[in-house]
């Protein structure tokens, strides 16, 4: 890896292999397995005497190994796994590392939330879900001996700022591991490792892989703390393809541009709906009067590409307003060049009752936006159209 130092200059150049026909960057090797001269070659590398490819689902890849190093460099961490989707790597990392019991706090991925709720428990994992509002019984709840505090940060939709650095305090005090899913900021708004957690988690589908065009996730971390779910990754099956990691790469090396581009796209749609007359509340932790401003300003260096907004006359007004967007898609996704829009009690939070939504904060007049790279003006024009 050429040394780079600049976050920028480390997605353009970290982890890029040089190759032996001048590829400016890492090509993809679409490959399933690795050829030797000899056994003793073979053996090298399989009792691990020697780094090198050997078979693709191990992670054993150039072009794995490769945007592994450039996912590393964006976290500033010692390692990272790229895995098939964010679910994936949250799964490798709560099997490696959770089996004496998980903490999630806050609101999470809906994915997330049912794992830890429903699935983990069937195996016989402990696993407690706690709001923002119930962070007084953390300290108890880790008491207990649980093994890892996950979380989001901002969170879905409501946007919610948790402290990484007070928190990963509070848990290390009580031996536990701390993993922030950073899948929201990006590495480029918020490096959680440098604030004191131990993992930074990644749905890649997002804001790395940009586009919308591919599904990938990545665990980023100390080695010592990486090793143990290497083999998850590997016995699940669930490793990056190389065509999907070449691809992420590709997205990586414009990371830091798209989204310095969509934070401040995002705090001009997010003033510019505060003074909207149909607008009953915005969501943004760029707004000086958000409840997570000051910590928001705190931790991040941006304030990211995400904005809820809460439309007068309730829920059935709010679909209205969905459905009347032309240059906002209604899909259920974020981080990609183009804006969607998704109403949260109709998707993302479609599988609450409206008692636990609204104990969540979360009401059924809220749109989420994902600002993308359009022209913020052309996006004006179409919020203020569909409201009407
Ligand atoms: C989308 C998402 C996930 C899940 O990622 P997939 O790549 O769809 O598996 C996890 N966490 C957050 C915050 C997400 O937005």
């Amino acid at each position: 890896m050429k040394s780079a130092t600049g976050l920028s200059t480390q997605c353009i150049h970290g982890g890029e292999l040089d190759d032996a026909h001048g590829s400016p960057h890492t090509p993809p090797y679409q490959t399933t397995t690795f050829k030797f001269a000899t056994t003793a070659d073979l053996l090298d590398v399989v009792d691990g005497r020697k780094p090198g490819s050997l078979y693709t689902r191990y992670g054993l890849n150039p072009t794995i190994f490769s945007v592994e190093q450039k996912l590393a460099g964006l976290e500033a961490a010692e390692m990272a796994w790229a895995f098939c989707s964010g679910m994936a790597a949250e799964s490798a990392l709560f099997m490696a590392h959770g089996r004496k019991g998980i903490v999630c706090l806050g609101d999470a991925y809906g994915g997330t939330l049912e794992l830890l709720a429903s699935q983990l428990p069937q195996l016989g994992m402990p696993t407690h879900l706690m709001l923002g509002s119930d962070m007084g019984q953390l300290d108890e709840i880790l008491a207990k001996g649980v093994g890892l505090v996950f979380f989001e940060t901002p969170t879905n939709p409501t946007l919610e700022i948790f402290d990484v650095h007070a928190i990963a305090r509070m848990a290390h005090a009580h031996g536990a591991l701390v993993a922030v899913d950073n899948t929201f900021a990006s590495p480029v708004n918020q490096r959680p490792l440098e604030l004191g957690a131990d993992f930074a988690v990644h749905s890649c589908t997002k804001y790395l892989g940009g586009h919308s065009d591919l599904t990938a996730g990545a665990i980023m971390g100390s080695k010592e703390l990486l090793m143990p779910i290497w083999n998850w990754r590997k016995n699940l099956g669930t490793t990056i393809a190389p065509e999907v990691a070449s691809l992420l790469a590709r997205s990586l090396r414009s990371l830091v541009v798209r989204v310095r581009q969509q934070n401040a796209s995002a705090q001009a749609v997010a003033e510019a709906m505060t003074r909207h007359p149909r607008i009953a509340r915005v969501l943004y932790p760029g707004l000086p009067d958000f409840p997570g401003h000051a910590l928001a300003a705190k931790q991040m260096s941006g304030f990211g590409g995400m904005v809820t907004i809460e439309v007068k006359g309730g829920g059935e007004e709010a679909t209205r307003v969905a459905d009347r967007l032309k240059l906002f898609a209604l899909a259920p996704s974020l981080g990609g060049v183009e804006s969607l829009v998704t109403q949260p009690c109709t998707t993302t939070h479609h599988g609450l009752t409206p008692e636990e939504r609204a104990r969540r904060g979360i009401s059924d007049a809220m749109l989420r936006l994902s600002i993308g790279l359009e022209d913020a003006d052309d996006l004006l024009a179409d919020l203020n159209r569909a409201l009407g």
